[in-house]
C-alpha cells in the first residue's frame, strides 16, 4: 500500500466511522478499520506482535505496513510480560496507576480492544510530560489485573483504589507515596531530606506528639492490664 492510498484510507474510515457504526458489519470497511488501527498502534510505537493480536491482521500485512511507516523491519518478539520492571520505582508504578484510570474511563465508550489501546495511550502521552510507559508497557496494565498478579486496593491515606500486587507493597497509593516522600504523614508539614539514615515519616512535632501519646497508652495498660 503505498502512503497516498494508505492516507485515502485513513480519510475514508475517518468519514466512515462518523456516520452509523452499522458499516462496521461491512467487511471492506472492517479491514479497513482494522488497518487504521493498526497504522495508529505502529505510529504509537506498538511491536508488530501485539499488533497482529490487537487488530486479528496478518502478520504479513502488519509487517509490510509497520516497514512503511517506520523504514524499518519490525522487531521480533515481545517484551517479557512481568511486573518487576513497574516495581522498580514507585513514579512507574504511578504510571501505571494513571494508564488504568484511564482504562477504566475508555472501557466505557465500547472501543474495539485496539481502538481501546489507542484512546488510552494518546491520551497518557498529552496528559504526561514525560511519559514512562511504552504502549506496550501501558497494554500490559489491566492484564497484570486479568491474570491475578495485581489486585484493587484502598490507599489507608486518601482512600481511593490503586492497583499494586499483594503482600509487601505499601498500603497507600503512589501519589500518596509520592507525597509523602517529603512530608510528614500526620500533618503534611514538608520534612527535610536526609542523606543518611532512614527516611524520617513524621515532623518532630508530630513524633514527639506520638511518642507521648504511646506512652500514655503503655501506662494505662500497666494500671488496668
Ligand atoms: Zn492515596
Ligand atoms: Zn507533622
Amino acid at each position: 500500500m503505498c502512503s497516498d492510498n494508505l492516507d485515502r484510507l485513513l480519510a475514508l474510515v475517518g468519514c466512515q466511522n462518523e456516520g452509523s457504526g452499522a458499516l462496521d458489519d461491512i467487511e471492506v470497511i472492517s479491514q479497513a478499520r482494522r488497518s487504521l488501527e493498526a497504522v495508529h498502534l505502529i505510529r504509537l510505537g506498538a511491536r508488530a506482535t501485539l499488533v497482529c493480536q490487537l487488530t486479528g491482521l496478518g502478520r504479513k500485512t502488519v509487517s509490510d505496513l509497520y516497514s512503511r511507516l517506520t523504514g524499518s523491519p519490525p522487531p521480533r518478539g515481545q517484551l517479557p510480560f512481568t511486573d518487576s520492571w513497574y516495581l522498580c520505582s514507585n513514579l512507574r508504578m504511578l504510571h501505571a496507576n494513571v494508564v488504568w484510570q484511564l482504562y477504566q474511563h475508555f472501557e466505557a465508550l465500547g472501543h474495539s480492544e485496539a481502538g481501546l489501546v489507542i484512546h488510552v495511550y494518546q491520551t497518557y502521552l498529552q496528559i504526561t510530560e514525560v511519559p514512562l510507559l511504552t504502549l506496550t508497557r501501558a497494554y500490559f496494565v489491566p492484564r497484570l489485573i486479568s491474570i491475578n498478579a495485581w489486585f484493587k486496593h484502598a490507599c489507608t491515606h486518601c482512600g481511593l483504589q490503586y492497583i499494586g500486587p499483594l503482600g509487601n507493597y505499601p498500603s497507600m497509593c503512589p501519589a500518596c507515596v509520592e507525597y509523602f516522600r517529603h512530608r510528614c504523614r500526620s500533618c503534611g508539614a514538608e520534612i527535610e531530606s536526609r542523606r543518611l539514615g532512614r527516611r524520617k515519616t513524621h515532623c518532630q512535632q508530630c513524633h514527639e506528639e506520638r511518642y507521648r501519646t504511646r506512652k500514655k497508652v503503655r501506662q494505662a495498660s500497666h494500671v488496668n492490664p
